[in-house]
């Protein structure tokens, strides 16, 4: 059912590469051939922290510093050991290796903290605000390794081939534009391994899912190297979890559109509506609002006399709430997307907001910021049989495909 599409993808950008000529968003590639190897990504691994247990199991491994002072180690078998930030540098194998910047290399595979990473480990000493004192943990592999540990994740419990794929083709476009940037190169790191970026976890993928990791690295290689494009230039793939029923425009999330204004701009979805976030509801109290709208910046005072929608984006999805609020009745203006995190909700797709007592009701739908594809319509849409190109034009209108190596 599947394999037509994906032969599809790669006919289309056949046609594009003879008609456009090799190259993608002015970005100088001369040799788009099959055997161009992936871009490296580096990903920090959770938050800084004063500890980690590294393990590398029955392979060669080697440790070598790259700032600070010079330190080399290296083993046939096994390493066991925990890290910890050192008044002098890295501390490794109970020893100060007066290093401030570790990699740390393995045949295949290591394991921190539980949970198993291929690629390198680099290990640096936080030298940033809130890092002193702390290491930065990044993982450092080529990109297609790094799709595969994320598609797992970003979909959830086990979904058709063509949602895994069409989840393939937008997370890796994500991270090729986060490689894009300028100065990327010599960025520390790219991308986080939270929704800060998208959920990665390695080879570890969590067992309720009920899917196998290698599965996960078929369908990534099933899309090798594809991003999506926007008048030939891959644009940031924004996606969330579920919409509610329409998508909305990055301006009312918050988000940068690019170049990418027409892709993004806000599709109906009917396919959303067996998520357990397709609507909710939730309530809180005056005083809950003054302190959460105070600790995000936009401070009010009691009384609250009113808080309402004020104006709406794309797909109804709030842009703008109104509270009048304190002695003088005031007037703050707070942009939808900001109201919502500061009162941890689970998205500003708000159907209504009443007065309870005590305090205010909202009734809302979906979950996520609500721009690109929707994740969960994404997997209803496989399920009904859609192709992953199917999915991804409709969620994102007007694509192309792109292979960028
Ligand atoms: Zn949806």
């Amino acid at each position: 059912m599947n394999r037509p599409t994906y032969l599809a993808i790669w006919g289309l950008m056949a046609a594009w590469l003879l008609l456009a000529g090799v190259g993608c968003g002015g970005h100088d590639t001369p040799a788009l051939m099959a055997d161009t190897p992936p871009p490296k990504i580096r990903i920090r691994l959770g938050k800084p922290r004063t500890r980690a247990e590294l393990s590398i199991s029955r392979q060669a491994w080697s440790i070598r510093s790259e700032a600070g002072a010079s330190y080399a180690a290296r083993g046939e078998s096994t390493l066991k050991t925990t890290l910890r930030p050192g008044a002098a540098g890295i501390k490794v194998r109970g020893g100060d290796t007066r290093a401030s910047v570790l990699r740390i290399r393995s045949d295949a595979w290591f394991t921190l903290d539980g949970k198993t990473y291929p690629g390198a480990l680099i290990v640096r000493s936080g030298t940033e605000k809130g890092e002193e004192g702390k290491l930065i943990l990044i993982n450092e592999l080529d990109m297609e390794t790094y799709v595969a540990g994320v598609i797992g994740n970003e979909v959830g419990p086990k979904a058709e081939a063509a949602t895994y794929r069409a989840q393939a083709v937008t997370a890796r476009t994500y991270a090729w534009m986060r490689l894009q940037r300028s100065g990327a190169a010599t960025r520390r790191f790219h991308v986080y391994d939270s929704t800060a970026s998208q959920v990665y976890t390695g080879m570890t993928i969590p067992a309720v899912y009920g899917i196998r990791y290698q599965e996960m690295v078929r369908r990534t290689k099933e899309t090798r190297g594809v991003v999506i494009t926007h008048r030939g230039r891959p644009f940031a793939a924004y996606y969330a979890s579920t919409c509610g029923g329409h998508t909305t425009e990055p301006a009312t999330s918050g988000l940068d559109a690019g170049r990418a204004k027409d892709p993004l701009r806000g599709v109906p979805c009917r396919y959303c509506t067996t998520s357990k976030y397709f609507r909710w509801d939730k309530s809180f109290s005056d005083d809950h609002l003054v302190t959460a709208l105070n600790r995000a910046k936009r401070p009010v005072v009691a009384p609250i006399h009113t808080l309402e929608i004020r104006r709406r984006g794309r797909g109804g999805w709030v842009a703008e709430v109104r509270v009048i609020y304190g002695p003088k009745r005031a007037v703050r203006t707070i942009p939808g997307y900001v109201f919502r995190s500061a009162l941890k909700l689970r998205s500003h797709n708000f159907a209504s907001i009443a007065r309870i007592r005590g305090g205010w009701r909202v009734k809302g739908k979906g979950w996520g910021h609500g721009v690109g594809m929707c994740q969960w319509g994404a997997i209803e849409m496989g399920r009904k049989g859609a192709t992953e190109t199917e999915i991804l034009r409709y969620y994102y209108p007007g694509i192309d495909f792109t292979k960028v190596y």
